[in-house]
Parts: structure tokens; sequence; C-alpha cells
């Protein structure tokens, strides 16, 4: 029996149980897959947007403006990467500037600070790789780049040592208000009872929603698919350059990451599959496409990886966030499509009050602001890292040579709260794999070390949990 239940540890729900994490609460965190950050929040553009684009006056405004400012804070607090490097929409046609106006305009409305619009001459000294056909830009130095495999992990991190238990493999079947008064959530793993939910299961909200309540909610996943380029190109260009917005988004980007790759994407393709995260020759080629009008010589030989992801995507096109009206005690946290992770700190403050009123809860007075990430050997000097391996050899071992990550880094993604148990797990807390080589070289090293710390055969480790086995049987017996 929990105070509150949290479905879906993506980075709304992990938000959420950040949040709620300050005060005298048990809240429990049902997840159906085997780790944080397994939907959408993992496939996304991971720009943290500066908010010009939502309308005035919306939630997505709102949210989107004060996640941003939360940004800078919460990075620092959890030990995250986090860069603003700016944000600029470029125009290739001259009728195309009335655009940039209407969103600077809509920018300030919302509350966007330092917007400029900029000329052909100050764009291209900016960013020498964009089209000579560039007419001009709006330039929003708030723009940033976050990783959104950290943000979602560390928030999950600082909620579970906060208290906040988290279920994984845990899928909620169905819903239903008990004679007692407390919702009944019955899950593969069996029954769970709180007092509150919060539904954040992403493209699975309306599947929720629709179990306890008569007015039904329908979203549509439209899937986006990227490329991501390898570092050798990654500054190619150094703010994320953004086409002029149409009514599926925001357009095909072209970005730096905060690790220092390049990232080209998303398309909108509306699907109706929930899980149709496969990408198409199609989708890769209209993106190199897109991305080529606003940007020269894109690199697109140094392509390392595809992937795609799915936006939540409602109607309305807009954050529902709020107590269901025929269903008191349940609250939805859905069609979070971007700019759901810039929003997600707002998400989670939001909801956050909005429950300590209703339940009247008293903060903790022991409450951990702070959580420390992974030691990182990326930058270290020599003498440092001379230093680092004398306290534990672990660090003096590379695993994954094209990200440079060692066995200490990847004990320690394995032994933190909420540790990996996945080579997917080891991959988003510590980069081995996420490389040039894409995993080809580390993943017998890291299963090793997965099969020695937790105990688990190497029949038993998976890529990503569920029947993702990667060793199906041995076929020449021990070695
Ligand atoms: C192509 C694309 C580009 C984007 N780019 C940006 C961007 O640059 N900046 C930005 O701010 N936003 C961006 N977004 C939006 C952002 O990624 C999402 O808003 C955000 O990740 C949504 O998080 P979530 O936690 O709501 O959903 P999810 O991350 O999907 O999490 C939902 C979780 O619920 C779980 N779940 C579902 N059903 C159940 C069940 N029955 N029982 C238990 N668990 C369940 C799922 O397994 C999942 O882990 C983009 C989105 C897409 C698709």
């Amino acid at each position: 029996m929990y105070d509150v239940i949290v479905i879906g540890a993506g980075v709304s729900g992990c938000a959420v149980a950040r949040w709620l994490s300050r005060y005298e609460l048990n809240v429990c965190v049902l997840e159906k897959c085997e780790d944080v950050c397994e939907g959408t929040s993992k496939a996304n553009s991971a720009i943290v947007h500066a908010g010009f684009d939502a309308d005035e006056g919306s939630l997505m405004a709102k949210l989107n403006v004060r996640g941003n400012e939360m940004m800078d804070d919460l990075a620092k607090d959890l030990d995250i990467p986090f860069k603003r490097n700016g944000s600029m929409v470029v125009c290739i046609h001259k009728d195309e500037l009335d655009g940039l106006k209407v969103l600077y305009e809509r920018g300030v409305k919302n509350g966007v600070k330092g917007l400029k619009l900029l000329s052909k001459e100050e764009v291209l000294e900016l960013e020498p790789n964009l089209s000579e056909n560039v007419e001009g830009a709006l330039l929003a130095p708030t723009g940033g780049i976050i990783c959104p495999f950290e943000l979602t992990i560390a928030m999950a991190e600082n909620a579970n040592e906060n208290g906040v238990e988290f279920r994984f493999n845990t899928r909620v079947e169905d819903i239903k208000k008990g004679e007692d008064g407390l919702w009944h959530l019955r899950t593969n793993n069996g029954e769970y009872k709180a007092k509150y939910v919060v539904n954040a299961a992403g493209v699975y909200a309306d599947k929720i929603h629709n179990m306890v309540s008569a007015d039904k909610m329908h979203i549509i996943e439209r899937r986006g698919d990227y490329c991501l380029l390898d570092k050798e190109v990654g500054g190619h260009v150094s703010h994320t350059i953004f086409p002029q917005p149409t009514k599926y988004g925001k357009g095909v980007l072209v970005t730096p990451t905060v690790h220092g790759n390049l990232l080209v994407g998303p398309t909108a393709i509306d699907i109706e599959n929930k899980e149709g995260t496969a990408t198409t020759a199609e989708g890769i080629d209209a993106l190199t496409a897109k991305a080529s009008e606003n940007v020269r010589n894109l690199p697109m030989r140094n392509v390392i990886t595809s992937f795609a992801g799915l936006r939540a995507h409602l109607e309305q096109h807009e954050f529902v966030i709020g107590e269901v009206k025929d269903a008191p005690c349940f609250i939805d946290v859905a069609g979070i499509e971007s700019p759901g992770l810039s929003a997600s700190p707002a998400i989670g403050e939001m909801v956050s009050e909005m429950l300590k009123e209703k339940m009247s809860l008293k903060e903790k007075e022991n409450w951990i602001s702070t959580r420390k990430g992974i030691t990182r050997t990326e930058g270290l000097s020599i003498e440092e890292m001379n230093a680092l391996i004398k306290e534990n050899p672990a660090y003096g071992t590379i695993v994954c040579r094209c990200e440079s990550i060692t066995e200490g880094e990847i004990l320690d993604a394995i032994h933190r709260p909420l540790g990996a148990r996945s080579l997917d797990g080891v991959k988003r807390r510590t980069r081995a794999g996420m490389g040039r080589c894409q995993a080809g070289f580390c993943s017998p090293r890291t299963m090793d070390i997965l099969s020695r710390e937790l105990g688990l055969s190497y029949e038993e480790i998976t890529k990503s949990g569920g029947k993702s086995n990667i060793v199906i049987e041995r076929t020449k017996g021990e070695v």
C-alpha cells in the first residue's frame, strides 16, 4: 500500500518521483521495462528548448520556460552535463522571414530571455557551415543540450535515495477503485494499492487513462527517425539548427550533442503502433534531404547509428496534467511530447505542488537534494588518472575503447542505487558501447563484468531486459 504510485519511469515519472520525494510520503514507481528511461525519454533530440515554439498561454509554453530556467541548478545538483549552446531557427527563403518575427514575438510573450533576430551575415559568422542561401535566423541563447539518459537516471537515483521505491518489469494491466477507497492496480507482478496514482506512461498514457475514465483519450504515436554521427564531426555546427516549424513539429534539426556527437533528425510520421521504433530507409533519406537544405556538406558518411522515438501526440497538442474529472485522486501526466524533456523538472514541480495541496504534505527534514554522478575518467590529467587508479585499479582497465570507459566506471554503474543490469543499462549510465563501433568490441567484456558482479550466467544477460538475450545457448560447453 502506497500513498502515491507513479506509472512509468520515463523523464516525466522520474521527475514527479524526485519532486515527491521531498515530502513525508510512501511513493512507488511501477515500470514495465527493466530500467528507467526505456520509452520516449531514451530517443529524442535531447534539446532543452528555449520555449518560443509553444502557443502563448499554453501549459506547454509555461512548463517549457520554467523547466529551461530550472535546468542549470538541477544539472549542478544532480551532477549531469548540460550546456547552453543556443538554438537558431534559420530560414532560407526571404518570404519565411516574417515567420521568424512571429516566433520572436511568441517567445517574448512566453517569457524567453535574450531572443535576437540575426541577419544573413551574422548567422554565417556564427555558423559557417550553414547554407549560403540562409536569409536570417532567430537566435535563442537559452536553448541547450543535455543527456536525456543521465537526466532521467539521475532524477530516479535521487528519488530512490530519498526513499522512493522502483519496481521494474512490472506492467500495470488494470486499475479499479476498491471498496476501501484506494486504487487497486493489477500488474503482472501482483496487486498494488495506492491513495493516489500518477499516470506518466508516455505513449501508453491513453491506455492507462482509459482504464479509469469514461472520457476516453487517444494518443497518436508520431515517429521521429534520427542519425547519430561520430564525434569526429561533432563540431560541424555549434548551435542547434532548426528549420521553421510546421504543424508536425519543430522540423529536422542538426545539433551537437552534449557528449560531442552530431545529431540529425527527427522526421515526423504518424503511426498507430506504440512499439514502432524501427527506422526506415525513406525516413533517413527524408531527414538527410531536409537537414541538407539548411546545413552544407552534412557529413552523413560519419553516421554511427540510427534510431527512432515516438512522440505521445494528442490532437490538441497540449500537455494534459491534472486530476481526471471522473476519477478523483488519479492524476494524468499525458500528451507529454516535445518539449517534455525540457519541461520535466517543471512537470515534477507542478505535480508535487498539486499533491502537496491535496494531501496536505509535510516536507522531509532530511531530504537530500543532490546526487553524485559516476566518477568519469574523461578529461582527467595523467596525475589525476594515476591517483584514481591507485585508489581503485579498476579505473586502469579500459573496457570501451571508442569512448574510453573504464571498468571502474562500469562497476560504479552496476552498484549504485537502481544500478545497471543489462548492456543498455551500462551503456546509458557510462557511455560504454555508445561510440563508433557501437559496442562491437566492448559487449563481451561488459557481459563478463555483469556476469561476475550480478552472479548472472551469460544466458541470463540481456541487451535491455525481457527477451533481448545475447547468448542463447552454449555450443562448445564451458571454457
Ligand atoms: C522524436 C522526438 C524528439 C523529441 N525531442 C525533444 C527535445 O529535443 N526536447 C524535449 O524537451 N523533448 C523532446 N521530445 C519529447 C520528450 O522526449 C518526451 O516528452 C519525454 O521523453 C516523455 O517522457 P515520459 O516520461 O512522459 O514518457 P516515456 O519516456 O515514454 O516514459 C513512459 C514510461 O512508462 C512506461 N509504461 C508504459 N505503460 C506502462 C504500464 N502499463 N505499466 C508500467 N509502465 C508503463 C514505459 O515503459 C516508459 O518507460 C522528443 C520526443 C520525440 C519522440
